[in-house]
């Protein structure tokens, strides 16, 4: 009897004991203070770039009165030069091979600007997306230049569309119907620029414009650019005619 009160205690004892390591209330900043990292340094610690990429999507978002859920997620281990949203959650995810490439924050607007504008024809519905897997091309004109709108309403500029695109945006052989599932860049270049060109000419003055990939980029669109501005010309001219 003696022994089993023994036993007992003893084992009310162990079980006080750790119910008292595991249980321990603890605040949240404790159990960072713990690991070196406090609400202050948090980002410092666990990453400068899910940072920069959650405070430009917000910016977006809440310059635009996003009214739907998006959210942003950086995949560290993935080193394609890409981004994407996500029909089943709304998750816009920046791939770490892409950050390589961004060298500002209107860059990096352009690219998820470019995803919130796929989320909101993604809250459409599941019927709007099969409209957008059979019309992939248009869909993504359609998102660049959503994106572009979203970029000046946040105050980037724009031309990062530009210049972002043609640093990591591939010139596909193939740009017929189904065979591609994104347009040619350099028609999708054009389609921004002259969206820009119609909608928000002043950014064509910017800096931005003296930019190396601007540059580029213009070396290889001379001519459509030519056109095109000659065309919007004659234009004006007949509007001012009648
Ligand atoms: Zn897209």
């Amino acid at each position: 009897m003696k022994k089993i009160s023994v036993i007992l205690f003893i084992s009310i004892f162990i079980n006080f004991i750790s119910n008292e390591a595991f249980c321990k209330i603890v605040t949240q900043d404790e159990v960072f203070i713990d690991n070196g990292i406090t609400t202050d340094n948090i980002w410092k610690k666990l990453g400068t770039r899910e940072e920069k990429i959650n405070l430009v999507g917000s910016r977006l978002l809440n310059e635009n009165k996003i009214p739907k859920r998006v959210f942003f997620k950086l995949e560290k281990g993935n080193y394609i030069v890409n981004a994407s949203a996500r029909y089943i959650d709304k998750q816009v995810t920046v791939y770490a091979g892409l950050l390589n490439y961004v060298d500002n924050d209107d860059e990096l607007a352009a690219i998820l600007a470019h995803e919130i504008a796929h989320d909101m024809d993604f809250y459409k519905g599941f019927g709007q997306t099969i409209v957008m897997a059979f019309n992939k091309k248009s869909y993504e004109y359609k998102a660049d230049l959503a994106g572009i709108d979203y970029m000046v309403k946040a105050g980037y500029n724009p031309v990062a569309m530009l210049t972002i695109m043609n640093k990591i945006g591939g010139e596909s052989v193939l740009d017929w119907r189904l065979s591609a599932s994104h347009p040619k860049t350099s028609k999708r270049l054009m389609k921004d620029y002259e969206y820009i060109y119609k909608k928000y000419p002043k950014y064509l003055k910017s800096d931005m414009t003296k930019s190396v990939y601007y540059k580029t980029w213009i070396n290889t669109a001379e001519k459509d650019i030519q056109k095109f501005e000659q065309r919007e010309k004659e234009r004006a001219l007949k509007r001012e005619a009648i």
